[in-house]
């Protein structure tokens, strides 16, 4: 026998199940609303403007490919700063915040995760019941244990606010909390300004590490309102890690892009961290890919490749809002003693349905996939499926 004989197979991803299933479906009509990703109304993956022409200036410059410094190219870790804390953010004038590139937002929060095991090996972690999947096993490879705090209320289809706060409160000081920073993976369900301004003043009193997941900035209300949570972290003067990612932004999945940013209360301090994050990146992967940073660069600091990107954003969370609006409209038509107004309620990608796993195995068999939680993407209905996904929906009730 060798070391590899006795390895068990590791359980399947739940999602990437779901896609395999779809993929050996034969029928045309067939439908995947499990995915995590934005498509257009022509139910495709788009290649956003702003992109195609950063992409037309890099090839012109035809730069060779060195390596990147460890943390990054410099204008993207700055770039993204400036984004995620706002230009005029004390943080980034004080010199107290601290940017790597990181490999998407996952390796943001592996960055991240591998740095807290290491300087706070002893703290639990805490994410969201539920949350997006990877983040309990992230955490967990890191040598964390991770627990869950109450999140979402399945009668309101929306957030057991009640709970979460008492669950914050029971938290033990110096325990690491993940926040969705906007647009709730797998729920749809966001906080109110004025509950974050609890969470925030709870976190702050418990002497809680807050650990923002920001992947989907700009999918709720916008770039500035989605980043303003980050924004009122940040002024309590930290500690805080925000891990941020371009994958569906600029809709640049492949190319890995995000990173991860650290406050800390001193320019001294911020230069301390810097070098431990370097390290962590050193001892993994030694440093950033090159493309996608400079693509996001690119867009982000050429006022006029910025705007374009600002326009072509709002574009797809227009029409992600103009998806649930149908749904729900169309949804009070075919099945009218069923209450689906808190789709419209809900934002970002994803939207709990409120569907058992038994009408989401019923909907398999009309062709028509969603996640088991009943987790659908609201970003892969466009004007052709939508009926079709209404009728079988109203079927299975
Ligand atoms: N965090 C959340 C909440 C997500 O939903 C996702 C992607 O689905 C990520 C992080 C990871 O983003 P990326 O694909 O950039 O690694």
């Amino acid at each position: 026998p060798s070391v590899f004989s006795a390895i068990e197979m590791a359980p399947r991803d739940p999602i990437l199940g779901i896609t395999e299933a779809f993929n050996a479906d034969t029928n045309p009509g067939k439908i995947n609303l499990g995915v995590g990703v934005y498509y257009d109304d022509n139910g495709k993956v788009p290649l956003l403007a702003c992109v195609k022409k950063a992409e037309a200036i890099l090839i012109e410059q035809s730069a060779p490919r060195t390596y990147l410094p460890i943390e990054g190219l410099a204008a993207y870790d700055k770039a993204v700063q400036e984004l995620v804390f706002g230009a005029d953010s004390a943080v980034i004038q004080e010199k107290r915040a601290v940017t790597v590139q990181a490999i998407g937002g996952t390796g943001a929060l592996k960055i991240g995760a591998d740095f807290l095991q290491r300087f706070a090996p002893g703290a639990q972690v805490y994410i969201s019941d539920p949350s997006w999947e990877n983040h309990r096993a992230l955490f967990e490879s890191a040598g964390f244990k991770v627990n869950n705090y109450t999140y979402y209320d399945p009668s309101t289809h929306g957030v057991n606010f009640a709970g979460m706060l008492a669950d914050l409160k029971a938290m033990p000081a110096g325990s690491i909390v993940l926040l969705h920073a906007c647009c709730h993976n797998p729920t749809g369900a966001d906080l109110t300004q004025a509950e974050w301004d609890q969470v925030i003043a709870v976190i702050a009193a418990n002497n809680l590490v807050p650990f923002l997941d920001m992947a989907y900035q700009g999918f709720g209300a916008g770039i500035a309102e989605d980043g303003a949570v980050v924004r009122r972290f940040a002024a309590t003067g930290g500690p805080l890690l925000v891990s941020n990612s371009f994958s569906k932004s600029f809709s640049l999945y492949g190319e890995r892009v995000g990173a991860l940013s650290v406050v800390a209360s001193s320019a001294e301090e911020a230069s301390r961290l810097l070098s431990q994050l370097k390290r962590v990146v050193r001892t993994n992967y030694s440093n950033p890919p090159v493309h996608g940073g400079k693509t996001v660069a690119t867009v982000l600091t050429s006022p006029e490749l910025r705007q374009l990107w600002e326009d072509e954003l709002a574009g797809m969370r227009v029409r992600i809002k103009e998806m649930r609006d149908a749904l729900v409209k169309k949804l009070k038509e075919k099945a009218p003693s069923h209450d689906f107004e808190f789709v419209r309620q809900q934002v970002g990608m994803f939207s709990y349905s409120g569907l058992t796993k038994q009408q989401v195995d019923a909907l398999r068999a009309e062709s028509i996939y969603a996640v088991d939680t009943g987790r659908i993407c609201v970003a892969a209905l466009n004007s052709t499926n939508i009926d079709k996904v209404v009728d079988a929906i109203a079927k299975v009730l």
